[in-house]
Parts: C-alpha cells; sequence; structure tokens
C-alpha cells in the first residue's frame, strides 16, 4: 500500500484546516467532517455502537454536539449507528432522502427524531451545505425530492453528495449502484473529485468503470469490514481503480482513514 501512496509525500504541511475521516465502522459507512469553523457533519453512521468509539478518536472526550447528519440511505450498515449518535451526541439538522421504509430500525429512528424534535430536511440534487464560506457539500442525488416514496432497490435511492473545499473535493456515494452511476453521468453532475469513497462498500454492483473515469480521482477509499459475508470489496471493482491507476485506501485494512486539508491540497494523517 505504501508504494502506492508515494504522492501523499508530495503534500505541504501548511496550516491543516479541513478534516475528513472515514472511520473504520466494520461493516459499513461513516464518514466524520470538520470544517475549518468547527462545524462538523457525519455521513452516515456504520452498524451499530463501534461508531461511538470511532468519533470519540476524532472529537475531544468534552465535544456532545454533531450539527448535522446525512443519511445516504435507511440500511442497517449506514442507519444503526445513527441511533447511538443522536442518543448520545447533541443533533440539530438531519438530512435524509425520507423515502419510505418500514424497517423496525427505520420506524426506531423516526421515533427518535420525532422525540428529540430534530430538524429534518429531505434532500435532492442541487441542495447545498454551507458548513463553512469555504467548505461547501453539495447534493447530487436523488435528482428529485423521493420523500414518501417506496424502493424495492434502496441502493438506488442513495444520496450522492461532493464536498468542495478550495481546490479539493471529495465525492460520498453511499450504496449508490451502478444505476445511479450512470444517472449522475446522463445529467452531467459535477462528479469530478480528487476523492472517492467508493460506493456500496466495493461491491461490483457499484463503480462501473465508465463512472470511476468521470470522477478520475487520486484515491479510492473503500468502507468494509475484515472478512465480511458479502465479500467485498469485489475483485471486480478493485480491478477497475487499479486498472485506471488510482490509490486503494480500505478501512478493513488501515482502520480510521484521515485526510487533512489547507485550501491547496490535502493529505493523509495517520
Ligand atoms: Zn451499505
Amino acid at each position: 500500500m505504501a508504494a502506492g501512496l508515494s504522492w501523499l509525500a508530495l503534500f505541504g504541511t501548511s496550516s491543516p484546516e479541513l478534516r475528513v475521516n472515514f472511520l473504520d465502522v466494520g461493516q459499513g459507512s461513516a464518514v466524520f467532517i470538520e470544517a475549518p469553523n468547527r462545524s462538523q457533519l457525519l455521513i452516515d453512521g456504520g452498524s451499530g455502537s463501534k461508531i461511538l468509539a470511532r468519533l470519540g478518536e476524532v472529537m475531544p472526550f468534552y465535544d456532545k454536539k454533531i450539527d448535522v447528519l446525512l443519511l445516504t440511505h435507511p440500511d442497517q450498515d449506514h442507519l444503526a449507528g445513527f441511533l447511538e449518535v443522536i442518543k448520545n451526541y447533541q443533533v440539530s439538522l438531519v438530512l435524509e432522502t425520507g423515502i419510505k421504509s418500514d424497517s423496525v430500525l427505520n420506524q426506531e429512528w423516526e421515533k427518535v427524531l420525532r422525540e428529540k424534535n430534530i430538524r429534518i430536511s429531505h434532500v435532492k440534487a442541487g441542495d447545498k451545505l454551507a458548513l463553512d464560506r469555504q467548505a461547501i457539500v453539495t447534493i447530487l442525488y436523488p435528482l428529485a425530492d423521493v420523500s414518501g416514496q417506496e424502493f424495492k432497490e434502496t441502493n438506488e435511492s442513495s444520496v450522492v453528495a461532493r464536498l468542495d473545499y478550495g481546490q479539493n473535493s471529495f465525492l460520498f456515494t453511499g450504496d449508490a449502484d451502478k444505476k445511479v452511476e450512470r444517472g449522475l453521468i446522463f445529467n452531467k453532475l459535477n462528479i469530478k473529485a480528487d476523492f472517492l469513497n467508493v460506493g456500496h462498500h466495493g461491491s461490483k454492483n457499484s463503480s462501473d468503470p465508465e463512472f470511476v473515469s468521470a470522477v478520475n480521482p487520486l484515491a479510492a477509499v473503500i468502507q468494509v469490514g475484515k472478512n465480511n459475508k458479502y465479500g467485498q470489496p469485489h475483485q471486480e471493482t478493485l480491478d477497475v481503480l487499479e486498472g485506471l491507476g488510482i490509490n486503494i485506501l480500505r478501512n478493513d485494512l488501515l482502520g480510521n482513514i484521515n485526510f487533512v486539508c489547507d485550501l491547496k491540497e490535502c493529505f493523509w494523517a495517520k
């Protein structure tokens, strides 16, 4: 791995400001972002209480507030951890698609949000969240408001979002599958990014070569658990990424994957 990451050594160490932490939550996804003004966003919460320990590694112990939670879709490995987060942290705003889900987990989630009277916003393409004047999150998918709609394949409803900070950009894809990827390309959305959060834990149902080429990242992060029962990341996806010369960073091999960025560049902070 180290050899493939020599580019990181080229990055300067001038006053780092934005932090993006791809948390090792086992099989699931969770990304913690802190802007220079200290406003915080957590994209997905992984599958259970692991998220609390991981947040404890990237947040000071006295900080019990996370401004915004963004739920890409209500699958267990993204949502279950949010129930732990919301019981242990003060949250101001939840961004989600609001798709219909009758799972026990989702019912519990909606109940807790109601009880705590947390503001909810249903997101769609074009919505923007300014964490800071220069740290801007833009929703790229779903293309339209899908709140209340039922999806047989919830991955087809997954939020895709980009984060721009100065000259740096990150693309977060949740569990978006190839159908979503084609929709993003067809609608000419701005998916070019320096860092790609690989869709659906490196499943072969995501990461179409055409999509990955269009993103054209320096590095791709795969949020995946060790020895998971799905066999993710799939070899097909690794082949696509390697074939395009993209550095691969995996939570199952590296633990938390932390980036620190100034306005010009990002570096990998161990
Ligand atoms: Zn997932």
